[in-house]
């Protein structure tokens, strides 16, 4: 007990000192806390509301999240608070105003469906083969470890797939932009914007994961199904040449699995340049398909309640969805990128494939390879992109 306490003195008093040189500052679920053994000796410096602080090597968080999926699977685990805790300036009560910044306070959008025509259309063009042929060449990299050779080179995939597609349809006007994710991380994420007509507006942004974490996993329902869903809709609406009012973003987050790092320095620099969207929308694991009788599930917490009704009328509209065939899921901690713009005051949905009962066991090992995906389960995602895109973008 003594020496616990010592160490929390030390780390709170000097963290920088402190910490080794890959060290950070992590949120995770205390639930998650007892999976590590090394836990018992090393103390959180708080704990509030079902959360713990702690401080993690680069290889204790990816011992953590591993422990994590061997007991739970599911995505993430930890969430990568470096930056913010070393900015605080109210420390001691870093997890109460971390907590608070999960609930913020949505301004009602009045989200309408009103673009039927445009939907239908949109849903025309996105198609299954290609939709296969883009993930199986995804899954080709072995590893897509946020800080590895092999993971850069995926992030460099998907830029130039963004590139030379904005090019082979003649649109000089698509911007594609790499984001860093920080100094501890080689992989970039990666977002293509398609300007609307109308840049006055707040634009609207889907996004799916593109790393795993390390050694040959091949990640292809966690999260190559959810990358492949922004790829197959960046590639059908820039085949449909439809113009939107709204900037459209179809982007790839580097660096999830080790604590939503890609998208919370993204989510924090719009914040911080003013960058107005009127919804986020999730693509994390949409392959695996549970036959069960509900076949979409939404995640309720971390997100816009109102955002996510409005996406599971879509569902009704446009996949001819019962409501009552649409479950709803908890993670309980920040499964997915979606929390990162939450807590920056940006409202979002998360559909997902399955309840989180019944959700892919083999994520995170070796056998999450294409066995896993049913392509025709990820199209139901990618159409409900399709009719989120059209409608929240208000195609002309
Ligand atoms: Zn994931």
């Amino acid at each position: 007990m003594a020496v616990k306490k010592i160490i929390f003195t030390l780390l709170v008093a000097v963290p920088a000192l402190s910490l080794q040189e890959d060290s950070g500052f992590y949120v995770v679920s205390t639930n998650f806390v007892k999976f590590v053994e090394k836990y018992k000796v090393k103390s959180p410096l708080q704990v509030f509301a079902g959360k713990a602080l702690v401080t993690l090597t680069a290889s204790e968080r990816d011992d953590l999240v591993n422990a994590v999926h061997e007991n739970q699977s599911f995505c993430a685990g930890v969430t990568d608070v470096s930056d913010e805790y070393m900015k605080s300036e109210n420390k001691e009560n870093f997890l109460q105003e971390f907590s608070a910044s999960q609930s913020p306070n949505f301004v009602s959008d009045n989200y309408e469906i009103k673009h039927e025509t445009q939907v239908r259309s949109l849903i025309d063009l996105v198609d299954s083969a290609k939709y296969e042929e883009f993930i199986r060449k995804y899954i080709a990299f072995p590893d897509r470890y946020s800080n590895s050779e092999t993971g850069k080179q995926a992030s460099e995939y998907l830029k130039v797939y963004s590139q030379n597609l904005a090019k082979t349809h003649g649109r000089n006007d698509v911007d594609v932009q790499e984001v860093s994710a920080g100094k501890n991380y080689l992989q970039k994420t990666i977002y293509a914007r398609i300007p609307g007509t109308d840049p006055s507006l707040p634009g609207v942004l889907i996004g799916g994961h593109m790393d795993t974490l390390r050694n040959n996993k091949p990640g292809a329902d966690d999260d190559a199904s959810g990358a492949t869903v922004v790829a197959e809709l960046y590639r059908a609406v820039l085949e449909s040449g439809m113009k939107f009012k709204r900037d459209i973003y179809f982007t790839y987050y580097a660096a999830e699995e080790v604590g939503l790092v890609g998208s919370n320095v993204m989510a924090k620099q719009f914040k911080a340049s003013d960058v107005k969207l009127r919804g986020v929308l999730q693509f994390d694991m949409v392959g695996y398909n549970a036959e069960e009788p509900l076949p979409m599930h939404f995640v309720e917490d971390n997100v816009s309640d109102e955002l996510t009704k409005f996406t599971k009328d879509l569902a009704v509209r446009y996949l001819g969805l019962k409501t009552r065939e649409m479950g709803t899921t908890l993670c309980n901690y920040e499964c997915s990128d979606h929390a990162s713009w939450n807590r920056q005051g940006y409202p979002s949905a998360f559909p997902f494939e399955s309840s989180f009962d019944n959700m892919n066991h083999k994520i995170h090992t070796a056998k999450d390879t294409m066995d896993t995906v049913n392509v025709e389960h990820a199209m139901r995602f990618v159409k409900l992109g399709a009719a989120w895109i059209a409608e929240m973008g208000e195609a002309q």
